[in-house]
């Protein structure tokens, strides 16, 4: 089955709203094997709605419309659909009883525009909301099954989980799904691409996805079978191709961001880490806090931003200029020895936008045994060329420790 999701609201149409409904909506539905084909966002504007309405009958057999089941003036959804469907809508008294008993129960009497909100479509089925006073509805015709809900994240949500999605599963055939989650570090999405389109390009089951964050890149694998087994095994052929192409470049296959990927490595070592960060001016040290239980690996580290603050971590002069191989070797083992680590992990770089050498980062590395240090060059803004070298550090430390 095949569903596009309509989410009705002006405020969505302005620079500060964004649609999250349908996203939550999407990762839902695909979870039951449906795919939106299609989503779009319209004011609150009867006639725009009715065209979008009809024309996303016409193309798909479930269609969800988010919002504008308020009470006031501008929530036209159902005259909007009664319009695209052609049926009629009245006022159901067991809706409207229970609203007004919510208001009761809220020591408030109800507004005479309330009860616009017990306005059913006829043939409609009518889940009652948990969280506020709109009700959904659920319509089943010839064509199509059409779904209303209300546009408050907080009222959707539960609403869909609980009253729509079994109605929704019960409609379909039994269907088993099996995903495999890659993520990937040190290649860009370009390169990563190139390599492993031609083994997935070959197949639509599983359906592949591929995300980027600077430096970071996440593959997706989704098939679908009857049963379990045959899902799995679908996804297990694609994955069996990938796998060695990309070899040690991938850090996770469960999800875990980086940082946690790195620790676990530490923690598997009985050994802990520590940072001397100038560009990244604590990114780096975030990175490693954001992964729950670091403190098992993670000792701590140094701001330091300023040559005076760099040497003072040093204990003496720099080797050399801000920006360079000796001074990140010098900052790394500083941090490992002041903080009584077993490595320690420095940036220091040129994050713009002004001055000649932007884009030039050096990560240093101290291990037990040795100290080093790379030199990388981006291009690109302030904030990426900064998580390009937080991410490429804990990658770099990733790599020593495999
Ligand atoms: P409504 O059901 O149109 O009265 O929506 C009420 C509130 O829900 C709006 O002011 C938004 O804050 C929120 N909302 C409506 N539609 C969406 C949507 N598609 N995604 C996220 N929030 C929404
Ligand atoms: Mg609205």
């Amino acid at each position: 089955m095949n569903a596009i999701i309509v989410a009705v609201g002006s405020e969505m149409l302005t620079p500060t709203r964004l649609d999250t409904n349908s996203l939550f909506l999407t990762q839902e539905l695909n979870g039951l094997g449906i795919e939106v084909v299609e989503k779009c966002v319209v004011g609150d504007d009867r006639t725009r709605m009715t065209t979008a309405i009809e024309r996303a009958l016409a193309n798909a057999r479930l269609v969800i419309v988010t919002g504008g089941l308020g009470p006031t003036e501008d929530d036209v959804t159902r005259d909007a659909v009664a319009a695209a469907l052609g049926v009629t809508q009245s006022v159901d008294e067991e809706v409207l009883t229970w609203i007004a008993g919510l208001f009761a129960r809220m020591g408030r009497t109800m507004a005479e525009n309330n009860k616009r909100q017990a306005m059913i479509l006829q043939g409609a089925e009518i889940l009652y909301n948990q969280r506020g006073t709109a009700p959904g509805q659920f319509i089943q015709t010839r064509d199509n099954v059409v779904l209303l809900l209300p546009g408050p994240p907080r009222e959707l949500k539960p609403m869909f989980s609980e009253a729509a999605l079994p109605k929704l599963r019960a409609m379909l055939p039994p269907m088993s799904i099996a995903t495999r989650w890659y993520r990937v570090a040190g290649m860009g999405e370009s390169d990563l691409d190139s390599l492993i389109a031609p083994v997935y390009t070959k197949y639509e089951n599983p359906v592949t996805t591929i995300l980027a964050k600077p430096g970071d890149v996440e593959i997706h694998l989704r098939a679908r079978a009857t049963d379990q087994a045959d899902a799995e095994r679908l996804c297990s052929e694609v994955a069996d191709q990938i796998v060695p192409l990309l070899g040690e470049r991938i850090y996770s296959d469960d999800g875990a961001p980086l940082e946690l990927a790195v620790g676990r490595r530490l923690l598997a070592r009985g050994e802990t880490v520590a940072v001397a960060e100038s560009c990244t001016g604590g990114l780096l040290g975030g990175r490693f806090t954001d992964a729950a239980g670091s403190s098992a690996w993670f000792r701590g580290g140094y701001i330091v931003y300023t040559v005076p603050l760099k040497e003072a971590l040093i204990g003496g002069p720099l080797p050399d200029t801000a920006v360079s191989e000796a001074t990140a070797q010098a900052l790394a083992a500083a941090a490992r020895d002041r903080a009584g680590a077993t490595w320690g992990l420095s940036v220091t770089g040129f994050a713009g936008p002004d001055g000649d050498d932007v884009g030039s980062v050096w990560i240093g590395i101290a291990g037990p045994n040795e100290v080093f240090a790379k030199q990388l060059k981006w291009i690109g803004d302030r904030s990426r060329i900064r998580a390009l070298a937080a991410t490429t550090a804990l990658n770099l430390l990733r790599l020593q420790l495999l």
